[in-house]
């Protein structure tokens, strides 16, 4: 049976069928996975119990240039958050390069219990700018002439990036904004 996802867009589900999606890496590209906050892996671990679903990596200097480049501009507080020689968490791939949570039916975790990061991409926020990474395996980004038909293909907007990437860089200790103050806000 061809695995399929079940509460994803079709572009999505299209992309599972054609593989890799956004859910596997090659392997020994562990540092350029994204990483994945407390609070992100303990909304994981209430919905969906299962161990050996994340994995601690090293701050390796090829893991922090990954991160500073994903906010450009505040290296030093992204240095900060992840300092050389400690760890951080990420999720667990398995000897494929697959996600653990990828199951035979496509992502088994609740889309509104994914990772930030995973709810984003392809998408993301450059200034007020949405942006899309460049990925030459991304059936959406293939598929789409515009970041309108690019939102429409997602069954995302603008403002639901725009909160995504607001919520994200709180859990992982930015403020919500670049520039911004740093505020409690509920989950
Ligand atoms: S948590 Fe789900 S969406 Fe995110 S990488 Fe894993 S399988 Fe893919
Ligand atoms: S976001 Fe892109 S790479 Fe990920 S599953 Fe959807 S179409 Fe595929």
């Amino acid at each position: 049976m061809t695995p399929t996802r079940t509460d994803d867009s079709d572009v999505c589900r299209r992309c599972s069928q054609l593989g890799p999606t956004c859910c596997r890496i090659a392997i020994g590209q562990e540092d350029f996975c994204f990483p994945l906050s407390q609070m992100e892996k303990e909304r994981i671990q209430e919905h969906v119990p299962y161990t050996g679903g994340f994995a601690l990596s090293p701050n390796s200097p090829a893991f922090i240039k990954f991160a500073c480049r994903l906010f450009p501009g505040e290296e030093d507080e992204v240095r900060a958050l992840f300092p050389e020689g400690k760890e951080h968490f990420r999720l667990a791939v398995d000897s494929m390069g697959a996600c653990r949570f990828l199951g035979p039916l496509g992502c088994e975790v609740p889309r509104e219990v994914r990772p930030y990061f995973c709810r984003l991409y392809p998408l993301w926020m450059a200034g007020s700018e949405v942006i899309v990474f460049d990925s030459t395996t991304c059936l959406a980004r293939r598929e789409s002439r515009s970041l309108g038909q690019m939102y429409h293909a997602l069954d995302t907007n603008r403002a639901t990036v725009k909160d995504l990437y607001g919520r994200l860089r709180l859990v992982w200790g930015l403020p919500p904004a670049k520039g911004a103050s740093r505020v409690n806000k509920g989950f």
